[in-house]
């Protein structure tokens, strides 16, 4: 079998495994059945890929869109992986090629949509093409009470039957339920070795800010990030429309997406936003299930998602090549109203809606958090972790205050009032306003009326909203908008209990400086270096990441390699995109085409074995005429040179084996030294 790590530079050009993935590796690569748990961007693919290319036979990969198979099929292709998908979507052409690499016994990897299990001959067909492992993509999908339930998936089972091998299951949703459901269905109930990655994805940074503006928010969020891609989600179609004119007015190139869109428009703006590079969606929550571009570099929220888990979901899109990416949820007091309400008018059961407004309140308890974001995000999901260097709130902490005293009194006002009213109308009685309202119900009289005078309008607002962020009060779905107080807030109430408030800085949302990716005196090499890849994207008609994700584009502006050897060091440079695409990007830096070099050399490239055939070359060319000079001219071919090279060690016999005896005779001594130096 081939090493794992000699893969993974080779093949997909990555220096290191990401944590996790070794271990997963190793287990699929062995045989045994595997569940992994891993965040998006954990990078699980490369956990059924490269075992597919150490073991024999095909690994058949069941992923439920068609859209992910065919980028991840370009993906490997231009890998040079010998992958193939059968779907409905594909051309007669393409059917033909798959089928004609399986005679042939070429193919490693064949992507399959579930739907293909439940004709008939698929198992037979598996068998015959020597199927030896089924990884399956997006594993919750066998979940009958999950959001994304496909009930082709239920005959996985049968199918690991009836082939008897073993299977890779994989999936982001790590909830107890869903697994242990993943575990009988998939796995028969025989346990398999499981792997739980954390679910921390230290690239995103988190940010979140009250409304304040939210549109020219937005607008100035993006403006930093000009030129990058990024989507922006939104609670209503209307606003997906707006936002996305907007953007467009101050030259960003967006465009908007929403269940209210026919499928075709849906689908283009798809294509556009896997293939462009920087283009703005704005859209609803029905984006995203079908993307799979890794170089999404943000992602903005212009109203709060409904849960911590749509959140980490959705804010789970950016940056998944691991380069930093950024991120920022806006919210407010009526996104609290709008997601409580919509939760109280669903028509789920009574205990089903408790759970949601749980969810709901720990998504407002990470809004509304006094330190680091992630820590409080990561404790939701079980994990401990210490502040995480990367969030707003490490990067400055906010102001807080005892907040206990005005609670009181905010509290004693919505009781005095029956519990009938929202809150613009208990800020006008906490603060002595007289209004008519206040007047007809004789809220004149109460001994709340004007106790919250010395604290100005804007930090009641501030101070109602954090109260139904910790789910003090809640608005009363019989009620319009009224707040009833919750058991939660029974101890502040009785002075059992202090609470601490943010000060909220509403400072005028102002233009930040442009966030680049790379530092200023290589901003002009990544444009070049991109623009290269969009012109080679667009002659192969591939997303632009199949070409090479950002992050590379990145590191060879960052370190400018200067020969091939060199550009091979950099992560995601493998030896096929190095043969195809290496001299191009390297002239774009050095501004001259390379020095053209032997193939046999160019394999090696990044390699010790490289330096040591350069230096096996140089030996031979000081005894091109022999030690005395004048002896018949005599060489190894490149292909020769290659082969010593790869010798590594001095070995005598072995040496005389690849040159045979007249060049052992003149070359063995100095070759032996060249190798025994290296
Ligand atoms: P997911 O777990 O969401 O399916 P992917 O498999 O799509 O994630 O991987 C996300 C990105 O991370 C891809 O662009 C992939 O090329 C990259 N990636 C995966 N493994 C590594 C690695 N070991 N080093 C660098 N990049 C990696
Ligand atoms: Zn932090």
């Amino acid at each position: 079998m081939p090493e794992p790590s000699e893969l993974l530079s080779t093949v997909f050009g990555f220096s290191e495994f990401r944590p996790g993935q070794e271990e997963i590796v190793r287990a699929v690569a062995e045989g045994r059945d595997t569940l992994a748990i891993m965040p998006t961007g954990g990078g699980k693919s490369l956990c059924f890929q490269l075992p597919a290319l150490m073991r024999d036979g095909v690994t058949v990969v069941i992923s439920p869109l068609i859209a992910l198979m065919r980028d991840q099929v370009r993906g490997l292709q231009a890998a040079g992986v010998a992958a193939g998908a059968l779907t409905s979507g594909n051309t007669e052409a393409e059917t033909e090629a798959v089928h004609a690499a399986l005679r042939d016994g070429r193919l490693k990897i064949l992507y399959m949509a579930p739907e293909r299990l439940a004709s008939g001959g698929t198992a037979a067909f598996l068998k015959r093409i020597g199927t030896n492992l089924i990884a399956v993509d997006e594993a919750h999908c066998v979940s009958q009470w999950g959001h994304d339930f496909r009930p082709d998936y239920l005959r996985i089972g049968d199918l690991r039957a009836a082939l008897g091998v073993p299977v890779a299951a994989f999936t982001a949703t790590a909830d107890a339920e869903t697994r242990a459901e993943i575990v009988t269905r998939l796995f028969a109930g025989r346990a398999p070795e499981t792997f739980l990655r954390g679910f921390d994805r230290p690239n995103i940074h988190l940010a979140f800010a009250t409304k304040n503006g939210p549109r020219q928010q937005i607008l100035n969020f993006a403006a930093a990030r000009k030129g990058q891609s990024g989507i922006v989600y939104c609670a209503t179609r209307a606003k997906t429309e707006t936002l996305a004119a907007a953007l467009a007015r101050e030259g960003h190139s967006a465009c908007a997406y929403h269940g209210g869109m026919d499928p075709e428009s849906r689908r283009a703006v798809e294509a556009r936003f896997q293939t462009e590079d920087g283009l703005i969606v704005t859209a609803t929550i029905a984006f995203g299930m079908g993307v799979d571009k890794p170089d999404i570099r943000w992602v903005a929220h212009a109203d709060l998602p409904k849960s911590i888990e749509a959140y980490y979901q959705e804010i789970g899109r950016a940056g998944r090549d691991g380069t930093r990416a950024e991120t920022l949820t806006l919210f407010g007091a009526d996104d609290i109203r709008l997601r409580r309400a919509q939760i109280d008018e669903g028509l789920a059961p009574h205990e089903r809606k408790a759970v949601d407004h749980g969810r709901l309140n720990a998504l407002l308890g990470l809004a509304e958090a006094l330190s680091c974001r992630r820590q409080t995000l990561l404790g939701y999901f079980g994990e401990a972790a210490g502040p995480c260097g990367h969030c707003d709130l490490c990067d400055s902490p906010p102001e807080t205050w005892d907040g206990s005293v005005e609670v009181q009194k905010a509290l004693s006002a919505i009781l005095r009032t029956g519990e009938s009213f929202g809150a613009g109308h208990l800020i006008d009685i906490l603060t002595g306003t007289l209004t008519d309202k206040v007047r007809n119900r004789g809220h004149d009289a109460l001994p709340t009326f004007g106790v919250g005078r010395d604290v100005d309008r804007k930090t009641w607002t501030a101070i109602f909203r954090q109260m139904m962020g910790h789910d003090l009060v809640r608005p009363d779905p019989e009620r319009h908008g009224a707040l009833r107080m919750t058991g939660r807030a029974r101890p502040i109430l009785r002075g059992e209990a202090d609470i601490t408030l943010r000060k909220d800085t509403l400072k005028a949302a102002s233009r930040p400086a442009a966030k680049a990716l790379v530092a200023e005196e290589d901003a002009p090499l990544l444009a070049a270096l991109k623009a290269k890849r969009r012109a080679l994207a667009e002659a192969a008609r591939v997303p632009a990441y199949v070409v090479f994700p950002d992050r590379t584009l990145i590191e060879m502006a960052e370190r400018r390699p200067a020969t091939l050897d060199e550009m091979a060091q950099v992560s995601g440079v493998g030896a096929k995109k190095l043969d195809r695409y290496g001299a191009t990007f390297l002239e774009v830096i050095t501004g001259h085409a390379p020095e053209p070099v032997h193939p046999a050399r160019q394999k090696l490239s990044g390699r010790a074995e490289g330096a040591v055939y350069d230096r096996l070359l140089e030996a031979q060319a000081s005894l091109l005429r022999g030690e005395t000079g004048t002896e018949k001219p005599m060489s190894c071919s490149a292909a020769l040179i290659a082969r010593v090279a790869a010798l590594g060690q001095p070995d005598e016999t072995a040496l005389e084996r690849i040159l045979g005896e007249r060049r052992a005779e003149r070359f063995g001594p100095a070759f032996l030294d060249v190798l025994a130096a290296s």
